[in-house]
């Protein structure tokens, strides 16, 4: 198995470059973002260890959504301040796999890096993307073709669920269970309303029509390629 540690701390770096190998792991370390995407790029990694603080404009935050969008889903694990517990949260949103908070145990860390390791590489994008349709959850922004399409929290809510199941078509009682929060009587037309909302929403952004409505059914976001 062979690591990436990501840390410019000249004494933590020796630290998990010493303590990685004694658990066996191959171990290569650099000190900044750009390095780090050179070493991704030439070497198959079968985990990460990034901590959030590097220097340059490039934060670990940063570099980890680089990875993302690359399409490289090797498991990152991230390190932060464990005050913060911004960076955390912001550490999960990235697309890093886990975090841990500095000072840990190093027993914790390899723990840790042990369960990413048999979990290994699986695709799972952190942003929704149909065609030129795409909805970031964490930022709660969605563009269209570059454009933005403002949406209120509950148009936000329904677009997102359609877009995790695109081509399908989905019945109004379901989009009632999985966007509303509770229950609404079943001739309740709340579903057809902000259907014809997000279809303002997303026309005025220059969209063509996406959601197509099916007599009698429900609804159904056109897959785009
Ligand atoms: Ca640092």
């Amino acid at each position: 198995m062979k690591l990436l540690v990501i840390e410019d701390d000249v004494r933590m770096a020796g630290l998990l470059r010493r303590g990685l190998a004694l658990e066996g792991w191959a171990v290569d370390v650099v000190g900044d973002a750009v390095d780090a995407r050179h070493a991704v790029l030439s070497t198959p990694y079968d985990a990460v260890v990034c901590d959030v603080g590097l220097p340059g404009p490039e934060s670990g935050l940063d570099w980890c959504r680089w990875l993302r969008r690359e399409d490289i889903w090797t498991p990152v694990l991230m390190l932060t301040a464990r005050s913060d517990v911004r960076d955390r949260i912001e550490g999960l949103d990235c697309g890093a796999d886990d975090y841990l908070g500095k000072p840990f145990a190093f027993g914790e860390l390899a723990a840790r890096l042990r369960a990413l390791l048999r979990r290994g590489e699986t695709e799972r994008p952190t942003v929704l993307t149909n065609g030129d349709l795409v909805l970031d959850p964490a930022s709660h922004q969605v563009h269209w073709a570059g454009h933005v399409v403002e949406l209120s929290p509950r148009e936000l809510a329904l677009l997102d669920y359609f877009m995790r199941r695109p081509g399908d078509v989905l019945r109004r009682t379901e989009i009632l269970d999985h966007v509303w929060d509770y229950a609404y009587d079943g001739t309740s037309n709340v579903v057809d309303v902000y259907v014809r909302y997000l279809r303002v929403r997303l026309s005025s952004a220059g969209a063509p029509d996406l959601i197509e409505t099916v007599r009698g059914v429900g609804y159904r976001l056109k897959a785009l390629g």
